[in-house]
């Protein structure tokens, strides 16, 4: 059994009340460890923690903030296998995954923000009255949280570290209870690579009581959220009255438009990916595809082919394309939406079963499945399953498929297939959503921003956007 510890003052610290929760292994259902439901006592410590470094880590100079990032990145690289595993084993992603992109994605977070401070310059000019001159100042906000959820979990946990720490902040964050187990391990990292005590502080627990007195603590300036559109707004509700800034990032529905013009090999391909990567439980997912009425019934027959070919299996095996989902009531709700989605008349091309993986029958597996929608109305077109399914339909016009994509409450991101250049402009700039890729999807620059609109989020991540998020602007003007 493992037993994961907060990470308070450079230390590791069982919860003040002595109060657990079990850790499941999704791909056999096994609890194989614990970890602290902590209180609003332990998230107090941590605060006084993050409170008394501030002073000393906001005054350090810019280059051996910076330094010390690199050295994290450094050391997570030079534990890629057994951060990889640790991933793995707790989420039910396949090993390859997390070793080819999880776990490099979050050292090159470390890496990319400790490079980006040193370029982070602010803007100076002369005032418009003579003999005057203002500047800005990018200060730190001071002690910051930072919450994360369960799918891409060191990914996302470092994404919004990394920045906040950089720019001088004190962080106090709660990774997803249901994938403690790599933000445990960056704690050992973290202290090896000369982090100061306080500087960051990883406490463990559920939303609504660790996550809750994060939210509700009147001295933490700024939170950072990635998860579901519901507890976002919930967030923002507690957090207005203190006037506290706020970076959403929530859930997506996000449209996959093929057009009859597109290469077509290299759509295909990446299609099945972008449905089914990480087990669909990527917000970017690509979950509604449309599709041009001429190549409708040859896409149908291609794809399903193609998914029909997708290994379901154990996360630790080299040939498994999908792993496990997450948890048992993930697997429920994502099942409960195939048959919603049969009920509102869909058909199941191919998939919509659970899947027996022999010697792990108690894991949480479920076949990739894709199902013909009649229309864009139906619950699995408008609401996020975040799981192995994703439904296809045609459209007649580039109007038609437009209204289709944009009428849904989300607006995370949005895929065009076609080689029509006057096309891509036209719907990229008429998509509603915060990321457009053409011909590619979940190509990522960080330096671009991230986020989303509608219910898909406020406020972007990434690059200097992140920077600016974790700093107040102060301008500054000098008469002469
Ligand atoms: P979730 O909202 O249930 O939980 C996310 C995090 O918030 C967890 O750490 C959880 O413990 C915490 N939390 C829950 N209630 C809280 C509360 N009252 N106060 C403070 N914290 C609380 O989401 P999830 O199920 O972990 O993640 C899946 C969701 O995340 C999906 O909707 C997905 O689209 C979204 N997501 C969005 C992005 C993005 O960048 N937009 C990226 C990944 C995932």
């Amino acid at each position: 059994m493992t037993k994961i510890k907060n990470y308070i003052n450079g230390d590791f610290h069982n919860p003040i009340q002595d109060n657990w929760l079990d850790n499941y292994n999704p791909s056999n259902g096994d609890v194989y460890g614990q970890i602290p439901n902590s209180s609003k006592d332990d998230v107090e410590n941590a605060y006084n923690a993050a409170k008394a470094a501030f002073t000393s880590w906001s005054k350090t100079p810019l280059d051996e903030r910076s330094r010390i990032l690199i050295k994290i990145s450094d050391l997570l690289e030079a534990n890629l296998q057994r951060f990889a595993e640790a991933e793995s084993k707790d989420n039910g992603k396949p090993i390859s995954l997390a070793k080819a992109v999880d776990i490099p994605r979050a050292a090159s977070n470390f890496r990319f923000f400790g490079n980006a401070i040193t370029q982070f310059a602010s803007e100076s000019h002369e005032s418009i009255e003579p003999n005057a001159i203002n500047y800005t100042l990018r200060q730190p906000i001071g002690v910051v949280g930072c919450i994360s959820p369960w799918n891409l979990p060191l990914y996302l946990f470092t994404w919004k570290i990394a920045p906040a720490l950089v720019a001088g902040n004190c962080v106090i964050a709660k990774p997803s209870e249901v994938t403690p187990m790599t933000a445990f391990l960056l704690g050992e990292i973290c202290n090896e690579a000369g982090l100061p005590k306080g500087v960051l502080n990883i406490v463990h627990g559920l939303g609504g009581s660790t996550g809750q007195a994060i939210i509700e603590h009147p001295d933490i300036k700024a939170i950072s959220f990635t998860g579901g559109t519901s507890t976002g707004a919930h967030i923002a509700k507690i957090a207005a009255p203190m006037f506290k800034k706020l970076s959403l990032e929530l859930g997506g529905k996000n449209p996959n438009i093929i057009f009859a013009d597109c290469d077509y090999d290299d759509m295909l391909d990446t299609t099945v990916r972008s449905s089914f990567a990480n087990q669909g439980q990527i917000c970017l997912c690509g979950s509604r595809i449309f599709i041009e009425q001429s190549i409708y019934e040859q896409f149908k027959v291609d794809f399903v082919k193609k998914v029909k070919a997708l290994k379901v299996g154990h996360p630790s095996k080299s040939d498994t394309n999908i792993g496990a989902l997450v948890s048992k009531p993930h697997l429920e709700k994502v099942k409960d939406y195939i048959k919603i989605a049969k009920d509102e008349n869909g058909t199941v091309l191919c998939g919509g079963h659970v899947v027996n993986v022999k010697g792990y029958e108690n894991g949480y597996y479920l076949e990739p499945t894709v199902i013909e929608v009649p229309n864009n109305n139906c619950r699995v077109n408008q609401e996020e399953v975040f799981g192995p399914v994703v439904t296809i339909m045609p459209f007649a016009s580039e109007d038609h498929v437009l209204e289709m994509a944009n009428d849904v409450k989300y607006g995370l991101s949005a895929t065009i297939w076609t080689n029509n250049l006057k096309r891509t402009m036209r719907m990229s700039s008429q998509l509603l959503a915060g990321i457009v890729w053409v011909n590619t999807w979940m190509l990522r620059d960080l330096r671009t921003p991230f986020g989303g609109v509608k219910a898909s989020g406020v406020g972007r991540e990434g690059g200097f956007e992140a920077l600016r998020f974790f700093t107040e602007a102060k301008n500054v003007c000098i008469k002469y």
